[in-house]
């Protein structure tokens, strides 16, 4: 499970279609007409057996420059850096300029930054004796650090536009 943090997109009114990376059809104004073209696509395509076609809208970001994606674990530990709430529903949202400023905080703060080793079980600290199996993937020195660094991008952006910043 992961925690994606992303810059607010909006729809711009158009729609492309996609076949594993290749463009179906892009820029057209409805959903049913993308549909349409993924119909006629499929009619002569081998590699949509493999590959399920998609329909998605376009947005006004580019979601993929502008977003975060961390294990849940990791996220907690952002979360906890950035003074949000971190213990069960890993997922809100803030104001970008809120957010920014969070994220100045956290890269001013002093912090224990260093590697972690890989952790398995069902007693890790923190976690319900009972609980889930769990797998902590190990994590390099100045983890933290570096992922604050690629959300202060996504924040300062989310503050140029006057959007906000979600995790979920
Ligand atoms: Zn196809």
């Amino acid at each position: 499970m992961s925690v994606t943090f992303s810059l607010e997109a909006l729809p711009t009114g158009t729609f492309h279609a996609m076949c594993d990376e290749v463009p179906i059809v892009t820029g057209v104004t409805s959903y049913e007409a993308a549909l349409e073209a993924v119909t006629a696509h499929q009619a002569t395509c081998a590699e949509c057996a493999m590959y399920r076609p998609f329909v998605r809208a376009d947005v006004d970001v580019d979601e993929d420059r502008f977003s975060v994606n961390v294990s849940n674990v990791n996220a907690r530990d952002l979360l906890f850096a950035l003074d949000l709430p971190h213990d069960e529903d890993l997922s809100g949202h803030e104001d970008g300029a809120a957010f920014l400023a969070r994220v100045l905080v956290a890269l001013g703060t002093e912090r224990d930054d260093a590697a972690l080793p890989e952790r398995q079980g069902r007693d890790l600290p923190g976690m319900p004796f009972s609980g889930p199996w769990t797998i902590d993937c190990a994590r390099p020195a100045g983890y933290i650090t570096t992922r604050l660094e690629e959300l202060h991008a996504v924040a300062l952006e989310a503050a140029r536009l006057g959007r906000s910043v979600g995790w979920s």
